[in-house]
């Protein structure tokens, strides 16, 4: 499938090929998005059968207004005030569904709830606009394997599954959004993105729990609240493993800040690797670039040469949650085709 570039033409033909129940595959601030229409039954099915997603993962609904939130989902005061200051942006909200929304059983897995997010992206906001009908959009790449950050992925991953791919660059958050759980008094996170709990308990002045099933910190545990977070997810074909302290001659290197004290097992220290056995997320330590480089590094150093991929710490606060909780799934297995 073609990559396309952005200009008024292509944004109608992608507006159009979702409005008939096709699939585009959608820049966005978190990952490129597998966009269809969420009201279309068999558009829906077809994004499953592209990912090979299991039937239990919902999928979250894009719109490109607040009003059209409204309009599928029951915002209590509390969804109002997170969508008046995080929408457009990196959150989800998960919501009680209107029983008249028209949207397909099959994006919320049967359940009572849905997931929403008003992406900031202006491509993605455009398409959504134009299509005229709330936008499905899982991150557009197989299930289980590296999210997409940019139109070359999409390509290596769901090549002739996609009707049209449109290249807005590389994405600027690079993790997939932050979903909160509204649909109880007290927020709860169930997965960690770039927006982090203490952002939202700061921005809105309220508690709101972590509930993110593999975290050893969570306040509650919540797998049955959220079905798809997979424990393993994200995974490179070559296995990948957390917190190494120096690293073997034949594994590569994901590295994070100074690689000064990182050593090869067998003697020597890591600038005399290769340049295609080292990628370093931020060098100067930071946590938003690192995020932003994860996946596209992860697939720069997924390659059979390698026996594994050694990651180095990175801090567990703020958004190394959300990185680290993407490094820890990656690690639960080789996604080996
Ligand atoms: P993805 O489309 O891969 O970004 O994943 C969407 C995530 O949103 C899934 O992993 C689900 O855990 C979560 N999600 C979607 N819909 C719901 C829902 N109705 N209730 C709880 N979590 C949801
Ligand atoms: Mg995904």
């Amino acid at each position: 499938m073609a990559i396309v570039a952005v200009t008024d033409q292509s944004l109608q033909q992608a507006a159009d090929i979702i409005k008939k129940g096709g699939l585009v595959a959608i820049p966005t601030e978190t990952v490129y998005g597998l966009g269809c229409n969420a009201l279309d039954t068999v558009a829906v099915q077809s994004v499953f059968t592209a990912k090979g997603r299991p039937a239990i993962n919902p999928l979250i609904v894009h719109v490109s207004a607040i009003a059209d939130a409204h309009k599928i989902a029951h915002l209590s005061p509390l969804a109002q005030e997170i969508a008046t200051h995080f929408w457009p942006g990196p959150l989800t909200m998960v919501l009680l569904r209107r029983e008249n929304s028209g949207i397909s059983d099959l994006c919320t897995a049967g359940l009572d709830t849905i997931a929403i997010r008003f992406p900031e992206h202006d491509v993605a906001r455009k398409i959504i606009q134009m299509a005229g009908v709330p936008v499905a959009a899982p991150s557009a790449n197989a299930s289980g394997s590296i999210s997409p950050t940019s139109p070359r992925h999409v390509h290596d991953s769901l090549g002739d599954k996609v009707d049209m791919i449109l290249a807005g660059g590389a994405c600027k958050a690079g993790l997939e959004s932050t979903v909160v759980d509204v649909t109880t008094d007290v927020p709860v996170i169930l997965r960690y993105g770039v927006v982090t709990k203490e952002i939202i308990q700061g921005t809105l002045g309220v508690d709101v729990l972590d509930g993110v099933a593999n975290d050893q910190n969570a306040d509650i545990k919540s797998s049955i609240k959220s079905p798809g977070q997979l424990l393993k997810h994200y995974a490179p074909t070559i296995p990948l493993r957390m917190n190494a302290i120096d690293v073997d001659a034949d594994e590569a290197l994901l590295a994070f800040g100074g690689t000064k004290f990182m050593g090869i097992k067998t003697g020597g220290a890591v600038s005399a690797f290769p340049e295609d056995q080292i990628k370093n997320l931020s060098e100067s330590a930071d946590l938003e670039e690192a995020a932003k480089n994860l996946f596209s590094y992860m697939r720069d150093l997924d390659n059979e040469k390698f026996k594994g991929i050694a990651v180095m710490n990175v801090p567990n606060e703020g958004v190394g949650m959300a990185i680290n909780d993407r490094l820890f799934r990656a690690s639960k297995g080789s996604n080996k085709p």
